[in-house]
């Protein structure tokens, strides 16, 4: 079967990992008789200095005309400076909305052989944890209406949730917890907000109607910020509002250790997604092939399971990067103090591509 991809670079590190996620999906494609085929275009710093845009309307078009789209990372000092709305980052905020993503993807898991980066008690980080936190993209308070009032002393923005909105998202939870261990954790702020009150009604209809395999429980958003430090391997799917999952996401992430492994994607009601790691554009190592290219390889492992349905060649990927980290192949983000046998960006990437290889 034949995937078009439309690949989105961007700026600092951006080709460089990229490049390297492209390689593990060509080698993976030979392997399982599919082909990848991949086009490029330019977003952010790299598109305003060609077009004098962060998105333009070709990179759009070439996306919507793709099975899917893996983005590198956007921005860097360079662009410091330009007008607001001239910003690299303003190119992901045109894309989601081109490509009507609604929902963010973060997993955030302990790799076995890196339990020592993670930054829990040893005995919490020993039990190993692989969560998945699913979060509404395009609604609630970050897109209600704000304001201040007339003397500018008192402010407000508003929490608004409708059912359609819950609705959708809580569906692609579910159907994430089917692929995987058909556990979904609903956080919410219930005992005090009206929009949770509906969150959790909504949840809870669509579970006990369409979802009756998921085992469905709910968390206040407080305790659930507590339990991902305390017992995380308690979690399998977490659903969240957009606030309460841009925060909760970050928490996770961070306990893992590293930012150079963690993948993401951002998806709507079509299986076109966009897949790209967590981490910026880190202009401070670009060029010096030091960038950790695991999060884009493992973000591409993604695209096959959630856009391709690929779950067999998706774990092959994801196989290859854990067999490197057991042997203790580390780049220099992710290595022992002291340890002097670290690997160069395009080293690490040799060496997942040897894996991929067989
Ligand atoms: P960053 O994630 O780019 O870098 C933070 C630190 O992590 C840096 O020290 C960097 O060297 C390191 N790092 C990041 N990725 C790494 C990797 N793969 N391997 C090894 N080390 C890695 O965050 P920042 O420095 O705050 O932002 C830099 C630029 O990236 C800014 O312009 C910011 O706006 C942009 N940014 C873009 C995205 C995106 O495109 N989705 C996300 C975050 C930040």
């Amino acid at each position: 079967m034949k995937y078009n991809i439309a690949l989105v670079p961007g700026d600092g590190i951006g080709p460089e990992i990229v490049g390297a996620a492209v390689e593990a999906l060509k080698i993976t494609g030979e392997k399982f008789g599919h082909e990848f085929e991949c086009t490029t275009y330019l977003a952010g710093g790299a598109a305003l200095d060609k077009y004098g845009v962060p998105l333009p309307q070709e990179t759009v078009d070439g996306c919507l005309a793709s099975d899917s789209v893996l983005l590198g990372a956007v921005g860097g000092p360079k662009w410091d400076s330009v007008p607001n709305n001239m910003r690299p980052e303003k190119a992901l905020l045109g894309l989601r909305k081109a490509l009507g993503l609604y929902t963010n993807l973060r997993p955030a898991a302990i790799q076995p052989a890196l339990a020592g980066a993670c930054v829990l008690r040893p005995d919490i980080a020993a039990k190993g944890f692989d969560l998945m936190i699913v979060r509404e993209l395009t609604g609630g308070i970050y897109f209600g209406e704000r304001g201040r009032n007339e003397t500018g002393d008192a402010a407000y923005d508003t929490e608004a949730y409708s059912v359609m909105e819950i609705e959708r998202v809580a569906r692609r939870a579910f159907e994430t917890a089917r692929k995987r261990k058909g556990h979904l954790t609903s956080v919410d702020k219930a005992n005090v907000l009206e929009t949770s009150r509906l969150w959790r009604e909504t949840v809870h209809r669509l579970g006990e109607t369409e979802y009756p395999d998921v085992r469905l429980d709910d968390m206040y958003v407080d305790n659930a910020a507590m339990q991902i430090v305390r017992d995380p391997s308690f979690f399998d799917v977490l659903v969240t509002s957009n606030m309460f999952g841009d925060i909760l996401s970050d928490e996770a992430s961070q306990v893992t250790g590293s930012i150079g492994l963690l993948a993401s994607a951002s998806l709507g009601d079509s299986s076109r997604g966009m897949y790209e790691p967590i981490h910026g554009s880190a202009p401070d190592i670009a060029g010096k092939d030091l960038a950790n290219p695991i999060a884009t390889i493992l973000s591409a492992a993604m695209m096959l399971r959630y856009s391709f349905d690929l779950a067999e060649e998706a774990d092959y990927i994801e196989k290859a990067v854990a067999d490197v980290l057991e042997e203790g192949w580390r780049t220099a983000d992710i290595k022992a103090p002291g340890q002097e046998d670290w690997l160069r960006g395009s080293e690490m990437k040799d060496k997942i591509l040897g894996k991929l290889k067989g």
